[in-house]
Order: C-alpha cells, then structure tokens, then sequence
C-alpha cells in the first residue's frame, strides 16, 4: 500500500532484548495500591529482572516488595520523560504503566509522551492490569527476543534537509 503523502515512512532492524529485562513501573496515585499488590502477587516472575520507576511508585515498590529499584524523578516533576528518554537510549524494554484513565493529570501531556515512545521503539506496554498479567506470564518475558525497533542509522541517511 502506498502511504499517505508526507507519512513518516522509518526502516526497522532487529535488535535482541536479552532474558533479563529492564521492566519500567509507574503508577498513578489512585492505581498505586493496584500495582503494589499485582508486584506482590508475581513477586518470584519479577525478581530476576531489573526494574526503574517513578519516585513515588518506585519507593512504595522498593519498600513493600524489597525489589531493588532504580528510582527516577516523581511522575509530575518529570519522571515519566525520564522514562521516555530512556527507552530512546536502548535501556527499558518492558513498561507497565498503571495509568488512571478517571482521574486528571497535571503531567498528562508528559503521559502522552511516553506512551507515544514506547510505540515508536516498539515496546511492549501493559496500561491495566490484564495487559500486565499477560506480559509477566510470557514466556517471552524471561528469554531473549527479537524486536522491531526504527534503524535509526537508517533514518539519518534518509533525511535530507529542505
Ligand atoms: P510517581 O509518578 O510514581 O512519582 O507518583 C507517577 C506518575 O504519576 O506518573
């Protein structure tokens, strides 16, 4: 199909996630609870990965499950584009992010923004609970696998300046 003019068209390559996987977690405040009990209930599938947070959602995880994590800034300071820039730079290969679709957000455009990243590195994102317990019960999840991710060298040839 030919795409639509002026569509964005990026090459991909393959590049490999290895076994144990960079795992971001966040939670808005009214899903914190939620989150802490679904890392209780799958403490032993998460513990040979890595994990980074939000600061908030990170230190109640850290606190309350002894997962060692590496904490970013709070959610609404920046932390949620703390995650996005990591993703860009090859570091997060996994996202469970329990937003709260009933509750608004001073740092919505920032939730956006992550979500948007994770679709373009094409990774894999859980944004509820069902979604989470299908991620963490894959066993993609605790072996190496071979993802689709935009050539960035590609891209750089491509551009040209007008
Ligand atoms: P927090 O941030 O973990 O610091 O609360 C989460 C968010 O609201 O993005």
């Amino acid at each position: 199909m030919k795409p639509n003019k002026g569509a964005a068209v990026v090459d991909t390559r393959i590049v490999e996630n290895p076994a144990q996987k960079s795992i971001a977690l966040v939670a808005h405040d009214h899903k914190k609870n939620d989150l802490l009990k679904w890392c209780q209930e799958h403490l032993e599938r998460l513990k040979p990965h890595r994990f980074y947070a939000t600061g908030t959602t990170g230190s109640l995880i850290e606190q309350q499950t002894g997962l060692p994590i590496h904490k970013l800034i709070s959610g609404p300071l920046g932390g949620d584009q703390q995650i996005g820039a990591l993703i860009t730079e090859h570091k997060i290969d996994v996202l469970i992010f329990f937003w709260d679709p009933l509750a608004a957000q001073p740092h919505d455009p920032d939730v956006k923004a992550l979500l948007r990243l994770a679709a373009v590195w094409n990774i894999p994102v859980a944004c509820n609970q069902s979604t989470a317990d299908m991620v963490i019960t894959s066993p993609l999840l605790g072996t190496p696998y071979l993802r689709h991710e935009p050539d960035y060298e590609a891209y750089l040839a491509k551009r040209t300046l007008t």
